[in-house]
Formats: structure tokens, sequence, C-alpha cells
């Protein structure tokens, strides 16, 4: 490119207008190439014109052609910062607009894994001719624990540690007082409800929060024996879990049924072998035996009958209970049940409902 008898002036002038035009990394190259290259460019040919300026207007050239040279230095380099600003745009834009890429899929959100055991325990007994009734939280003695035969001062009472309310009221502690309720607001026979909900006790460790999720069942109609007890709990615990799970009764004590039986269930991780399926060591989450327990039931007590105002001549019942954490933590293998309400999405997520 020739400088022809441009001044440095109208050079820098030039270099504007030019510069203005490029508009891609090409055209920058030779914009840079024509004015600072090293044997043809420009700023080269106006120093290499010093010799031809007459002596006493060298110094004045000297100096316009520096302000050239940092005016057009300065000026690529702005140019060039641009056009990389430029290009890491496009880029970027170029890899979010792949319109040829499949879509991205919102993720949907999952159940909870307590509200997925209780739909599930819910269904089970629904097939079965029960349904589903709920009671309030905040409770009053009577229902809580005197219509369950725990008479004041009885020592049962202190098996749970209970949140008192002012002016006398608690925190349930089990879901009983809903089948309380159940019985007194329907007093003729037959009944089959169950009772999800959440009770509170002041407990609180790895396996006990201080609110936690229980399942009750009652049933009550003429005739009605431990047989169908044993049957109802087999039919339910091999829904809930496998047909191959073994169930076993054990004598235990409530004060609201009689007799009382807490239920084991052979252990879903070591299938009741009581050894670790792959290496044959000790399982460690039924300690070796085996067997876990897994709800309370019973036959209930005539006296809670007579109470909620029906026959126990003519009628009997049986109740049980499980714990629908505990349920939950053995089907997802949780190991602390406060990560139950921690709300970490991430346990929420391996969650299938
Ligand atoms: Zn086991």
């Amino acid at each position: 490119m020739s400088t022809g008898a441009a001044s440095p002036a109208e050079l820098a002038v030039r270099f504007e207008a030019e510069a203005a035009l490029v508009a891609d990394r090409a055209a920058f190259e030779q914009l840079r190439l024509a004015w600072t290259g090293r044997k043809k460019g420009i700023l080269r040919a106006m120093l290499a014109g010093m010799k031809e300026v007459a002596p006493q207007n060298r110094r004045e050239y000297g100096q316009a052609v520096h302000q050239l040279k940092v005016a057009v230095e300065g000026g690529l380099e702005a140019l060039g910062e641009r056009l990389s600003a430029q290009e890491k745009a496009d880029a970027r834009q170029a890899a979010t607009l792949d319109v040829t890429l499949p879509g991205r899929r919102p993720r949907l959100g999952s159940l909870h894994p307590v509200t997925v055991v209780n739909r599930d325990i819910e269904a089970i007994f629904a097939e079965m001719g029960y349904s589903v009734a709920e009671g309030p939280e905040v409770e009053n003695d009577y229902h809580n624990f005197e219509a369950l035969n725990f008479p004041r001062d009885h020592p049962a009472r202190d098996t749970q540690d209970t949140f008192f309310v002012e002016g006398g009221a608690l925190l349930r502690t089990h879901t009983s007082p809903v089948q309380i309720r159940t019985m007194l607001a329907r007093a003729e026979p037959p009944i089959r409800i169950i009772c999800p909900g959440r009770v509170y006790r002041n407990d609180n460790d790895l396996r006990h929060s201080p609110m936690f999720h229980q399942i009750e069942g009652l049933a009550i109609g003429e005739g009605l024996t431990v047989g169908d007890l044993k049957g109802t709990l087999e039919t339910f615990i091999q829904r809930l879990f496998s047909a191959d799970t073994g169930v076993r009764l054990r004598p235990s004590f409530f004060p609201f049924t009689e007799p009382s039986a807490e239920v084991d269930i052979t252990c879903p991780f070591c299938a009741g072998s009581g050894e670790s399926l792959d290496g044959g060591e000790p399982c460690g989450v039924c300690s070796a035996t085996g067997w876990m327990e897994i709800l309370g039931s019973g036959m209930v007590d005539p006296r809670v009958l007579a109470e909620c105002g029906i026959d126990p001549e003519i009628y009997t019942g049986f109740a049980f209970g499980l714990g629908v954490d505990r349920v939950a933590m053995i089907r997802y293998g949780i190991p602390n049940i406060r990560m139950l309400f921690d709300n970490d999405e991430r346990l929420l997520r391996q969650v299938q409902s």
C-alpha cells in the first residue's frame, strides 16, 4: 500500500476509516499487515521517508509519525479485542442454538419416600376394603390415652414421651386416637379403616425423630379372630415387601389390645439368612438375626370397645400400627431417619414414584 504524499495526520484518518470496515479476523490481519508489516507496512514506509524530509522539518515529522504509530497500534489492539469478544459470543451462540440437538427435558419432581410408602400401604388396604380415616394432631388426654386404656398414672404412659400443649392438650403420640374417634362417630360395625398421619414424641436419635409417621389399621366385626389378624398382616406385608417375606408374631403388651403381638418380618437385606448375600458376613441391618421388627398389633381390648359404645359381647376386632418412616428407611436403605426430613433433593431424586 502506498503512502503517496499523504501526511501522518491524513494517514491517521485513513486508518480509522479502514479499521471501521473490518468485520472479521481475515480483514483484521490484512489491515494489520498493511499498516505495521515489517517490509511493506505504511508505518515502515513513513519512517523510511524521513530521509527525504528537509533537516529542519525532521523533528516535527518524526513526532507526527510517532503519533500515527501510537494511534495505529492502539487502534489495532482495541479492534483485536473487539473481534475476540465477538468470536467468543458467536461460539457461545452457536453452541446454545444447535437446533439439531435433542431438547433438554425438564426434570420432573418426585414424591417423598414417606409419601410413596404411605400411598402403597393405602392402596393395599383399599383393595382389602379399608377406607382412610384422619384426625387432629393436637389431641386431648381422653382420645390419646384414657379411651385407649391408659389410665392416669399408668406406667405405660411413660413409654410415650409426650409433648404437652397449653391448656391440657397434647401432640398425639400415636394415630390410635383416630381409631377412637372413628368408633365413637359410627358405633355400628363393621369398621375397616387405616389411619395415616404425623405423630410426635420427645425422642431424637438416628432411628427416632420428634415427628414421625405412623399408619394404623382397625377392623371391627362379628367373629374376627387372631387368625384374621395374622392373615391380614401376612397379605399386607407380602404385598408391601415381597411374596416370600416371612412373618412371625411375638407376644407383647399394649394397653389397648389383648392379646398383643409384635410382628417381625424376615430381613429383606439378607433374605432372613442373617448373613450378607454377597460375602457371608453377618448382616448388619438385622444384627444377623434374620428378622426385623416391623409393627405392633393385637385384638382390640374389650374395654376399649365398650368405652366407644361397641358391644364386646357381639363384636371383636383387631388393630395394628407401623412406622412409615421405618418402612421407607428399609425400602430405600436410608440409614438415618433425619435424612427423610432434611429436604435434600438428592435423596428425593433416588425415589422412583
Ligand atoms: Zn439381615
